[in-house]
C-alpha cells in the first residue's frame, strides 16, 4: 500500500477492496456473509454445481469489478489478531440490527476503527424487512447514536456510508456492493498485476488430496503456477491455485483470495508470502527469517532483565 504513490499511481491498476463484516452479537453478521456468498452477483469462480469452499475469504464479482470479503465475522479475529487483520483489511463493514441499534460489541468495533485508521467504516443497517422496522426512522435513530460515538454518517455531518439492507430479501445488495466499490475508488486501492507476487496468509492446513495448503490473500503482483513460495518461515511450490469456489485458477491477482496447493509447511495466519526464484532461495530467505525471530526473541529477553 505505501507503495502506491503520486510517482507510481498511473502505471498501476485498480484492486478490490478487502471487507471484515463486523458488529454485535445476532445482528446478522455470519447471514449477510452466507448471503452475499451465495448472492446473484457471481461469486467467482463458482462451478456450476456450487461445490465452493471456505478458504478464508471470497469474492463477490460486481458489474466490471469485485469485492472480496473476509468468510467469518472480524470480531474474533481481530481481537486475537489485531495487526494481522487490519494489515488484510480495506474497509469494516459495521453491521448494526434495525431493531435493536448500537450496542456494545458496535461500540468495541468503533474502537477498532479509532486504534486502525487505515479501516474505513462503511455501516450497514440490516433486518430492514421485519414487519415492524420502519427503514427510514431506523437509519436516523443509528445516525444519531453514531454521531454520539464520533461516527458522521452522510447527511449527518460526515461522509461514513450508511446503507439499510435485508438478507433474507437481499433488499440493499446492490447498494452495499456498490457502496464498497465507492470506498475502494475514495481509497485509492491500487497494484501492480505485473510484479511478482506477494501476499499474507489467511489459513494453512493439511487437506485430504491436495496436502498442505496456504489459503492467501494477494496483496501485490501476479500469483502463478509454479511460483517458488515463502510464506513466513515455510515455503513451496505453486502446484495449484484454487478459488473460493473451488475452480482452478490461471493465475491470482491482488485482493484474490487463493489457496496454494504445495506447501511443504504450514505457514500462520497473518506471515507474509513472496514468491522467490528457486527452492534453494526460498531456504535461504527462511534461514535469513529465523535469524532474524531468534534476534528478536533475545533483544525481548533483555528488555525484560
Ligand atoms: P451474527 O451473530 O451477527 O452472526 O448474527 P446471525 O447472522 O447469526 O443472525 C442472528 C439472527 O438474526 C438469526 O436468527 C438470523 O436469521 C437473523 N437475521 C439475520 N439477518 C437478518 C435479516 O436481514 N432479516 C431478518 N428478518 N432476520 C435476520
Amino acid at each position: 500500500r505505501t507503495r502506491v504513490t503520486e510517482e507510481t499511481f498511473d502505471s498501476l491498476e485498480p484492486r478490490p477492496p478487502v471487507v471484515s463484516v463486523m458488529g454485535h452479537v445476532d445482528h446478522g453478521k455470519t447471514t449477510l456473509l452466507d448471503a452475499l456468498r451465495t448472492s446473484k452477483a457471481k461469486v467467482a469462480g463458482t462451478e456450476a454445481a456450487g461445490i465452493t469452499q471456505k478458504i478464508g475469504a471470497f469474492s463477490v464479482e460486481v458489474k466490471d469489478s469485485s469485492v472480496t470479503f473476509f468468510d467469518t465475522p472480524g470480531h474474533a479475529a481481530f481481537k486475537s489478531m489485531r495487526h494481522a487483520t487490519s494489515r488484510l483489511t480495506d474497509i469494516v463493514v459495521v453491521v448494526i440490527a434495525a431493531d435493536d441499534g448500537v450496542k456494545s460489541q458496535t461500540v468495541e468495533v468503533f474502537d477498532l476503527l479509532k486504534e486502525f485508521p487505515n479501516l474505513a467504516p462503511v455501516v450497514a443497517v440490516t433486518k430492514i424487512d421485519q414487519y415492524d422496522v420502519d427503514t427510514e426512522k431506523a437509519v436516523d435513530r443509528i445516525s444519531r447514536q453514531l454521531l454520539e460515538h464520533s461516527i458522521l454518517t452522510e447527511g449527518y455531518g460526515g461522509e461514513v456510508p450508511i446503507v439499510p439492507v435485508s438478507a433474507v430479501t437481499r433488499e440493499g445488495f446492490d447498494d452495499l456492493l456498490e457502496t464498497l466499490l465507492l470506498q475502494a475508488e475514495v481509497l485509492e486501492l491500487r497494484a501492480d498485476n505485473k510484479a511478482a507476487a506477494e501476499g499474507l496468509v489467511v489459513d494453512s492446513a493439511i487437506v485430504k488430496g491436495q496436502g498442505g495448503v496456504a489459503d492467501v490473500l494477494v496483496t501485490w503482483g501476479k500469483l502463478k503456477p509454479k511460483d517458488v513460495v515463502v510464506a513466513g518461515t515455510e515455503y513451496g511450490k505453486v502446484r495449484g491455485l484454487i478459488s473460493s469456489g473451488g475452480k482452478r485458477m490461471k493465475e491470482a491477482g491482488a485482493a484474490e483470495p487463493v489457496r496454494i496447493v504445495g506447501m511443504k509447511g504450514l505457514p500462520k495466519m497473518g506471515d507474509e508470502v513472496v514468491v522467490v526464484a528457486s527452492e534453494s532461495e526460498a531456504r535461504a530467505v527462511i534461514a535469513q527469517r529465523i535469524k532474524q525471530q531468534e534476534v528478536k526473541e533475545l533483544e525481548k529477553q533483555a528488555e525484560k532483565l
